[in-house]
C-alpha cells in the first residue's frame, strides 16, 4: 500500500522524477538528490512504510537482495572501493523522508567522509550491563 503524499511513494508512482536505477516488483532505488558521494543510491520499498521496524520481513528479506545486487554496481560506477549501508529510523537518527530506505554510499580510501564519533564505557561493568538490558528488553 502507497501513501497519497508521501514523497518517496510518489517517487515510486512517478508522480516526481527520479534517476532510476533498478526496480523489481516491491524496490525501487533511485539517485539521492543530495549525495554524499555520486552513485549514492536510495534503495526504498514499494509499498510505503515508515522504518524498517514496520516493514514486512518478506519485503525487508527481499530488499537485502536487491541491496546486493545494486551495490556492488554503484561500487564498479563511482570507480569507488567500498561502500556504505546507512538506515536511519526516527528523526533522533537522522531520518528526514518517513519512507522507510536504505542508502548505498560509494566510498574511496581517504574520502574523508566520517560516520559516527566512538566513544567508551565508563567501565567494563556497564558495557555487560548494557548488553544485558537489551537482551532482557527482546524476552
Ligand atoms: P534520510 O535523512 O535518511 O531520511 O534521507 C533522506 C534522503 O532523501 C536525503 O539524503 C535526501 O537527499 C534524499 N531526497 C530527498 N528528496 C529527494 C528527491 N526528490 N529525490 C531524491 N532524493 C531525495
Ligand atoms: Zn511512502
Amino acid at each position: 500500500m502507497q501513501e497519497k503524499d508521501c514523497l518517496f511513494c510518489r517517487i515510486v508512482r512517478g508522480e516526481i522524477p527520479s534517476c532510476k536505477v533498478y526496480e523489481d516488483e516491491y524496490v525501487y532505488a533511485f539517485l539521492d538528490i543530495a549525495p554524499s558521494f555520486p552513485g549514492h543510491c536510495l534503495v526504498v520499498p514499494k509499498n510505503h512504510c515508515r522504518n524498517i521496524l514496520d516493514m514486512d520481513p518478506k519485503e525487508a528479506e527481499h530488499i537485502f537482495g536487491a541491496v546486493q545486487k545494486i551495490a556492488p554496481a554503484v561500487v564498479k560506477a563511482a570507480g569507488a572501493e567500498g561502500f556504505n549501508l546507512i538506515q536511519n529510523n526516527e528523526e533522533a537518527a537522522g531520518q528526514t523522508v518517513f519512507h522507510a530506505h536504505f542508502h548505498i554510499i560509494p566510498r574511496k580510501k581517504g574520502d574523508g567522509m566520517g560516520l559516527w564519533t566512538p566513544g567508551a564505557y565508563a567501565s567494563a561493568e556497564e558495557m555487560q550491563e548494557t548488553a544485558a538490558k537489551i537482551g532482557s528488553e527482546m524476552r
